[in-house]
């Protein structure tokens, strides 16, 4: 049996294991706003307490193997778990035009984290490349934390510089529902990682009951629903999952999520050449979100060996997106980024999987 990690457990669980429960606090600043990697480096506690954690808990759940820094700065990381399974990472970086005070302009790295929930997927995609090594086992708080910190470490990202989490590598995080929320409660303290719950958002394939358990919960987590198609047909055909929770029942589950004031759900749309590119989808999207604060995000798919997809062209992309836009629905396009190191789910770490045989 592997050790629990120090990172599967909220402050209030920590102080509940160790004497006194104050110093839960002080081993939360260590952790997670001074970057300790050993026990033994906190030295604000005694001696026998950085002896007996030593002993019951590891400090990181996850080692890293491998990382490749694309063209445009974003760094795909995999790293292994205890039992030897792998998972992969993601941290976008992006820059923030923003004002000061004094009138000058100054640009702010923002830095999205991608990270995995699970190892491998059940959902089963037929675009998804995480889908085709099967499912091997859900990620525990701690190894899920662990993504963010062990990336927030290898990149001196100040403790306290805004980062954004975004579910969207590994795996079906409601499908590890516990863990993702007690993750997400382990993530937002203050004298942890503080990612408040407003910078993190759980994409789904729409498993709609547990779209409305989340909205029950009330966490104040950002919602995206990996939609890619508008009706249940096509939906079905790239989604098996679709025939358990289909599009109306995800939509009825949506409508009940709580959405903050300054928020939006967002719709991904992984838009396919061919298949699901034609404005006639556009307009079926139109309807579909009619009364939902939206906004929907169109995804080129990025092709790898031996798929049947292809990408679609950048004129129907804009052609899709400015139908839109011009009915009042706001639409980003995603650049697939980091796409010289094939930063779409699982291609590192079927790649990695490839390479071994
Ligand atoms: N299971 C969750 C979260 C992980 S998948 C979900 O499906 O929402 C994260 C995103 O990666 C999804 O929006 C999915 O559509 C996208 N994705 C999967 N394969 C892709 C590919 N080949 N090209 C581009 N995006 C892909
Ligand atoms: Fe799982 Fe998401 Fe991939 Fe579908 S797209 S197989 S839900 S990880």
């Amino acid at each position: 049996m592997h050790r629990p990690s120090i990172l599967d457990f909220t402050r209030e669980e920590l102080s509940r294991q160790v004497k006194p429960p104050f110093r839960a606090k002080q081993v939360y600043n260590w952790v997670y706003t001074k970057y300790a990697d050993d026990f033994s480096e906190m030295a604000n506690l005694p001696r026998v307490l950085r002896e007996e954690l030593a002993e019951r808990f590891v400090l990181c759940p996850l080692k890293m193997l491998t990382k490749q820094v694309s063209a445009d700065g974003s760094i795909k990381y995999l790293f292994e778990l205890q039992d030897g399974h792998t998972v992969e990472v993601v941290l976008l970086l992006m820059r923030e035009a923003q004002y000061h005070a004094d009138g000058t302009l100054k640009h702010h790295p923002r830095f999205t984290i991608c990270i995995s929930s699970q190892v491998g997927c059940k959902v089963g995609c037929a675009f998804c490349l995480t889908a085709k090594g099967g499912f091997m086992r859900d990620l525990t708080p701690g190894e899920i934390v662990g993504q963010v910190l062990a990336i927030k470490k290898d990149n001196a990202i100040p403790p306290h510089h805004r980062v954004n989490l975004v579910y969207m590598g590994m795996g079906e995080p409601l499908d590890n529902f516990d863990n993702v929320v007690h993750a997400s409660r382990i993530f937002s303290d203050p004298d942890g990682l503080s990612i408040s719950p407003h910078r993190q958002t759980i994409s789904t394939s729409g498993l709609s009951t547990k779209i409305l358990k989340l909205g029950q919960l009330d966490l104040g987590v950002n919602l995206a629903i990996s939609l890619h198609a508008v009706d249940d047909e096509l939906r079905e055909r790239l989604m098996p999952i679709n025939k358990a929770y289909n599009i109306e029942s995800i939509i009825e589950a949506v409508k009940q999520f709580p959405v903050n004031a300054r928020k939006r759900v967002m719709f991904e749309y992984l838009v396919i050449k061919d298949l699901n590119d034609d404005l006639g989808a556009a307009k079926k999207l139109i309807k579909l979100l009619s009364g939902i604060k939206a906004k929907v995000n169109l995804i080129y798919f990025n092709p790898y060996g031996g798929t049947e997809f292809k990408r679609p062209e950048e004129k129907d992309m804009i052609a899709f997106q400015e139908y839109l836009i011009q009915r009042g629905l706001l639409c980003t396009i995603r650049e697939s980024r980091g796409l010289d190191i094939s930063a779409a789910c699982g291609q590192l770490r079927e790649q990695n999987r490839m390479n071994q045989g």
